[in-house]
């Protein structure tokens, strides 16, 4: 398929008028190509060649709309640090219609009817770090939106300087957030959740369709796709910065890329989004803020499901989404096949271990997946090595009830222990050039999101500790 004959649905537009607005989009100046993403177009079956296609730049930016395309923004709420907001939505974002069961939307492409007193922009540095993370993350195994491509133009708009605007064309399963069922629970619209509900069930839980129980399921389905994506950020070192109730998916994607960072150094308390004064969304705060996202969800669906089954539901995870899927995840990363009943404490021990090191988190799991029982190369990376040293007589004795070998072991962990990941001074590089007009490291990047678990000598220096001024940084909200 090429750009002038893809053929859009728009099955969210078949919901009331209240669920979204129509909207125009407002095409930036002199846009050009940054980068396309051949992997995204094979999913919506667009021609890889695309990619020289003169369409491209107009489809992205909002001056070719799609045969069957109509653009809109969606409406929704939410709880912003803890707050209730009633008036959210997608303030710079035209969503055009789905392809291939991909939702297509257009990211920083002018003002809609929920901007409220901002510019419906997205700055070029925030698009090219959602455009090429939100690819690593997949790649990494973790449930994310994806993007087709991104254009950078002479529009300007003013963050902390004054800087050039982009568009970003992402790509969902869904676009439905915890804040779209808020929206209609707290104007009391019950009939709307219960539609809402069932757009959700048919784009989202198709298998539930024709079960009479399909509401409560649902709920139960997005509590165990929440545990398990929180679980992953957790064992990957992913913080997320602003799991506000609108940035928290229905069906268990990372969505709304924003001042997110892979963790450097490991730090529980890692605080990656300098607004967040408290640390609400901190690296070891995700677990329970998440859960109490659910306990929001809940609230927002009662009117249509059972209460005292959704919290029977969450019940089955305490407080907090942190156990199960979270140590189940960190086995596997330690190469560890049987589960053992002190497995959850071990971890934990594992945590406190690296939180005293003052170690690079990606690169100690690398490291460790090549452990043969010599430990020098992990107390060459490590400042503090007792700590570490102190776990790793944990970890011999554990080894020793596992009957495998070394060289088995190693293989899985060399394919679930990433050697790259986009942490923030690499993405950077790619911003930095970016922005004099060089796209090359944007390009290399995108590859390098691809290939996670490889050796590759090009990109050697990309898998080393972080250079320390650049260590697990706050970056501002602005973008
Ligand atoms: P976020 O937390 O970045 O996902 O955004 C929170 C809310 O603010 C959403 O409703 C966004 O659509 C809206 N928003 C963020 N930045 C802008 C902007 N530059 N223009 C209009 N709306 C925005
Ligand atoms: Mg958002």
């Amino acid at each position: 398929m090429t750009i002038d004959t893809m053929i859009l649905q728009t099955p969210y537009l078949s919901l009331d008028e209240e669920f979204y607005n129509l909207t125009k989009s407002d095409p930036l100046d002199e846009p050009y190509l940054i980068s396309f993403n051949p992997e995204a177009a094979k999913l919506i079956g667009l021609d890889e060649q695309s990619a020289s296609d003169p369409l491209l730049v107009s489809l992205l930016n909002g001056t070719f709309i799609p045969k069957g395309a109509e653009p809109f923004a969606m409406c929704y709420a939410g709880h912003q640090f803890g707050h209730y907001n009633p008036w959210l939505g997608d303030g710079r974002a035209n969503n055009l219609g789905t392809l291939n069961g991909w939702n297509l939307q257009l990211k920083g492409s002018g003002e809609t009817l929920y901007s409220r007193s901002a510019d419906g922009r997205a700055a070029i540095r925030s698009s090219i770090r959602e455009y090429l993370m939100s690819e690593s993350m997949y790649h990494l195994g973790i449930a994310t939106t994806r993007a087709l491509g991104i254009i950078g133009s002479k529009t300007k708009i003013i963050r902390n300087n004054i800087e050039n605007a982009a568009i970003v064309m992402r790509m969902s399963q869904s676009w439905v957030r915890f804040g779209t069922f808020e929206y209609f629970y707290y104007r009391r619209e019950y009939d709307k959740l219960h539609s809402l509900a069932e757009y959700v069930i048919e784009e989202s839980f198709p298998h539930l369709q024709s079960d009479d129980d399909r509401l409560l399921k649902m709920f139960c389905e997005v509590v165990d796709k929440t545990a398990l994506l929180i679980a992953q950020w957790q064992a990957i070192g992913f913080n997320h910065g602003v799991m506000n109730t609108d940035n928290m998916s229905i069906a268990g994607l990372t969505i709304d890329y924003g001042p997110f960072a892979m963790m450097d150094d490991f730090n529980f308390g890692y605080i990656c989004n300098c607004s967040d004064n408290v640390g609400r969304y901190s690296y070891g705060e995700q677990p329970n803020v998440a859960y109490w996202n659910l306990t929001m969800l809940a609230k927002a669906l009662s009117p249509i499901i059972s209460k005292d089954k959704m919290d029977k539901k969450l019940e089955e995870y305490g407080s907090s989404l942190y156990p199960t899927a979270y140590i189940d995840v960190m086995c596997s990363k330690l190469g560890l096949q049987k589960r053992l009943e002190g497995d959850g404490a071990f971890v934990e021990e594992l945590v406190i271990a690296l939180h005293d090191a003052f170690v690079d988190y990606t690169l100690f799991f690398r490291t460790l997946s090549h452990y043969d029982g010599n430990r020098e190369a992990l107390y060459d990376i490590a400042m503090n090595p007792v700590a570490i040293d102190k776990w790793l007589e944990l970890y011999d004795k554990r080894l020793a009830d596992e009957n495998s070998t070394f060289a088995t072991r190693s293989k899985k962990m060399l394919q679930t222990n990433p050697k790259y990941v986009l942490k923030n001074h690499i993405l950077q590089e790619a911003i930095e050039l970016a922005e004099k007009g060089d796209f090359s490291m944007v390009e290399k990047l995108l590859y390098l999101a691809a290939h996670p678990y490889d050796e590759l000598a090009e990109f050697e220096h990309f898998a080393g500790d972080t250079p320390e001024e650049y260590k697990n940084i706050g970056l501002s909200c602005s973008s």
